[in-house]
């Protein structure tokens, strides 16, 4: 008995660290969110913009979850749907504008897009190091430190499309790294979605038993 009150003790204090490191983690993503997407436009960059827009679907999952941490499979389920929904919109965003800046040939700042990218790198870095305690938590944590390991990778190639830029003086690394950025959250947000569907269903079958 003594025991199972420590395990659990154990288990809510995990918890509530996790909370407060989601909260750190939520602002890190909600800042570089702005600055990302608003030098995104000075720079005329795809990339650096699939990568704010990640930014802002990261940060919209980390406030999410803090609001429905411990709440019901099907609240979870919705919250989930929608964020799917979002990365697709996002997703065939992105398409639209790299396909647009391919068609005008537009060369992005390699300076600001190489700076930016690192400022990115640092902050999902810090998230993951911070995520990094969780992540032999359960499928929600497990899935929310990948996400900031993936998105430091992402930051790399942005890094290595800039230095692409400024070599060849041409907008098309900028352009590829977009691209493969974009069907990353395109794949993701059908599996999103197929899973949240499949759970919906499973609650409206349990509540129509
Ligand atoms: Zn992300």
């Amino acid at each position: 008995m003594a025991c199972c009150d420590h395990d659990i003790h154990e288990d809510e204090l995990k918890v509530s660290k996790f909370r407060t490191v989601l909260w750190i983690v939520f602002v890190i993503n909600l800042v570089m969110f702005v600055v990302e997407f608003a030098t995104a436009f000075f720079a005329n960059s795809v990339s650096l913009q699939a990568d704010a827009l990640d930014f802002l679907a990261d940060s919209m999952t980390y406030g999410v979850t803090l609001l429905v941490l411990g709440s019901s499979l099907r609240m979870r389920a919705s919250v989930a749907m929608l964020k799917g929904i979002s990365m697709g919109v996002l997703g065939m965003w992105i398409f639209a504008r790299t396909f647009t800046n391919a068609s005008d040939a537009i060369i992005p700042l390699a300076g600001v897009m190489g700076t930016v990218g690192f400022a990115a790198l640092i902050a999902n870095v810090v998230s993951a190091l911070l995520l990094y305690k969780f992540r032999s938590g359960d499928s929600n944590m497990r899935s929310i430190w990948l996400c900031s390991r993936n998105d430091a990778i992402g930051n790399v190639a942005i890094i290595i499309a800039a230095s692409g830029v400024f070599a060849m003086n041409s907008g098309w690394p900028d352009f590829v790294v977009a691209i493969l950025m974009a069907t990353l959250s395109t794949v993701a947000s059908f599996q999103i979605i197929k899973q949240a569907s499949s759970e919906l269903k499973t609650v409206s079958s349990e509540l129509g038993s």
